[in-house]
């Protein structure tokens, strides 16, 4: 079984112009030291505005941070008014993209197709996809969380040329920015389910090497229960990234 480097992903969403951005990027490297990016990959994904300034910081301050962009387009230029394309993101040297965030399924009509096409595009510019997936409190409730998930998953996986580099984040809609998690028991089973879904799809070497996170209301306070779990690998991180201080706290979970 290869080893998995914990991956901490900041999802910054609709927030920080590009100068908050610098200002939180540099704060965030103050706080982590060597150590903390010897145990985890740390990254940050702001908004597209704030994408350059925040590599050009990376880079200038020898910051040991990674870049992650929150969505992109799937074909590679044309007319698309108000779109980001992959090779736009990979020239910014971003190493990962969010795809498929319940956020853009939900108000943007982000489909499973949609969100396999954006996963290829991504992949064939050399960056990974951070594939979320996840289900509706309703869904819970009837008992379809699982078939929900795992059809997510399918989806987004299918055809992929290099799927051993995708990301997989399992964010359940009702977590999302509610203060309510997931119990790790819970997040932990699913993240099972989702391995054992893309073994099935894809066999054990990429099984073993794909990377499945936890995200929905991850703080300092409940980080140390998700990363427990033998399938969960690291979090994408929402409100709590925010703040330096505690997305630091949850980088370091484990001191
Ligand atoms: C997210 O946006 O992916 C997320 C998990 O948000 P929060 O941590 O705020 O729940």
């Amino acid at each position: 079984m290869s080893e998995r480097k914990p991956l901490m992903v900041g999802n910054w969403k609709m927030n920080a112009s590009h100068l908050e951005a610098i200002q939180m990027v540099q704060k965030l490297a103050y706080r982590l030291e060597t150590e903390d990016y010897q145990r985890a990959e740390v990254v940050v994904a702001p908004a597209f505005t704030a994408l350059r300034s925040v590599q050009l910081t990376i880079e200038q301050d020898h910051m040991l941070i990674g870049l992650a962009a929150q969505d992109c387009h799937w074909e590679e230029s044309g007319a698309f008014t108000g779109e980001v394309s992959a090779p736009m993101l990979a020239k910014l040297a971003c190493r990962y993209v969010i795809v498929g965030h319940s956020e853009r399924r939900r108000m943007f009509g982000e489909t499973d197709e949609i969100v396999n096409k954006k996963a290829r595009a991504v992949l064939a510019n050399g960056m990974s996809p951070i594939i979320c997936v996840g289900e509706t409190l309703e869904e819970r409730e009837a008992g379809d969380a699982e078939q929900v998930v795992t059809s997510q998953v399918k989806a987004a996986m299918s055809r992929l040329d290099q799927p051993g580099e995708v990301v997989v984040a399992y964010e359940p809609v009702w977590a999302i920015g509610t203060g309510r998690n997931a119990l790790p028991d819970d997040a932990g089973l699913m993240a099972e389910i989702i391995r054992d879904k893309i073994r099935e799809a894809h066999g054990s070497d990429v099984a073993d090497r794909v990377r499945i996170l936890y995200g929905g209301s991850v703080n300092p306070g409940n980080i140390k229960d998700f990363m427990a779990k033998k399938h969960i690998d690291g979090a994408l991180v929402g409100g709590a990234s925010l703040d330096p201080d505690q997305f630091a706290a949850i980088v370091r979970y484990w001191r």
